[in-house]
């Protein structure tokens, strides 16, 4: 399986560490709702088909990628980044050493 790292390009997916499902909602760090918690830590969804995913290019740029990717075939539709950190989804160009 190729993952497309915005940043590296069509890598194998041994150089990518699965982080978990994209899903979740995390809780305010001081709510005392035991419920949301709670399913954020156990709840997990088990779709056939479209699933979103939060993979960490381990192996490369480090970069944290929110993956779509169908549980059926492994065919993945969208790569993003899950924070902006990068900018833009496109390659760097060279610096400007001039
Ligand atoms: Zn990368």
């Amino acid at each position: 399986m190729l993952i497309t790292c915005p940043y590296c390009g069509p890598r194998d997916v041994i150089e990518f560490t699965y982080q978990g499902d994209g899903n979740r909602a995390r809780p305010e760090p001081a709510s005392q709702n035991f419920e949301a918690w709670n399913a954020y830590v156990y709840d997990r969804l088990n779709p056939a088909g479209d699933h979103n995913e939060i993979w960490q290019h381990s192996g490369g740029c480090r970069a944290h990628l929110r993956v779509v990717r169908n549980t059926l075939t492994h065919e993945i539709s969208s790569v993003t980044f899950v924070r902006g950190h990068h900018g833009s989804a496109s390659r760097p160009e060279a610096e400007d050493r001039s």
